[in-house]
C-alpha cells in the first residue's frame, strides 16, 4: 500500500487502525476518522481500538459479514469498552451521527467492546443497534 503522511487524527494511530491479518491497510474513511475524533474528544478519555480497517479476505475470516463488512469500508471501529464508560460512549456516539452500534457487554470484561460505524442506507440496514 501507498505510504502517506496525512494521517490527521491525533488521538488514533494509523497502527492501530490497520487490518490484522498482516496486510497493513489502514485505509479509514477521512469523514469516518473526523467523526470519531470528535468522539474522542467528548468522551475525554482514551479509547481502545480493537479492529479498526479490514481487507476483505481478513473480514471473511474473522466476521460473519463475508468480504464486505462494514470494517471493510473504513466507517467502522470496535472499542475495548465495558459498562459504565460504554454507557457513556454510547450516548455520545448516537448523538455525533454514528448510525451503527454493536453491542458485545458478556464474558470477561477484557474483551468486551462496542462496535461503532456510520453507515447509511440502502446499503447498510441503518440506524441499526445488534449485539454478538
Ligand atoms: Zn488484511
Amino acid at each position: 500500500m501507498t505510504i502517506t503522511n496525512d494521517w490527521k487524527w491525533p488521538h488514533f494511530t494509523k497502527q492501530e487502525m490497520q487490518c490484522q491479518c498482516g496486510c497493513g491497510a489502514a485505509q479509514m474513511d477521512p469523514a469516518f476518522m473526523d467523526r470519531l475524533e470528535e468522539l474522542r474528544k467528548a468522551f475525554g478519555k482514551p479509547m481502545s481500538i480493537s479492529s479498526g480497517y479490514r481487507c476483505a479476505a481478513h473480514n471473511l475470516a474473522v466476521a460473519h459479514t463475508g468480504i464486505s463488512g462494514p470494517h471493510t469500508t473504513g466507517h467502522a471501529v470496535d472499542i475495548r469498552i465495558t459498562s459504565p464508560d460504554a454507557w457513556q460512549l454510547l450516548k455520545l456516539a448516537v448523538g455525533l451521527g454514528f448510525t451503527g452500534i454493536g453491542v458485545s457487554q458478556q464474558g470477561p470484561h477484557a474483551s468486551r467492546f462496542l462496535h461503532l460505524d456510520d453507515l447509511t442506507a440502502p446499503a447498510y440496514p441503518r440506524p441499526w443497534v445488534g449485539s454478538y
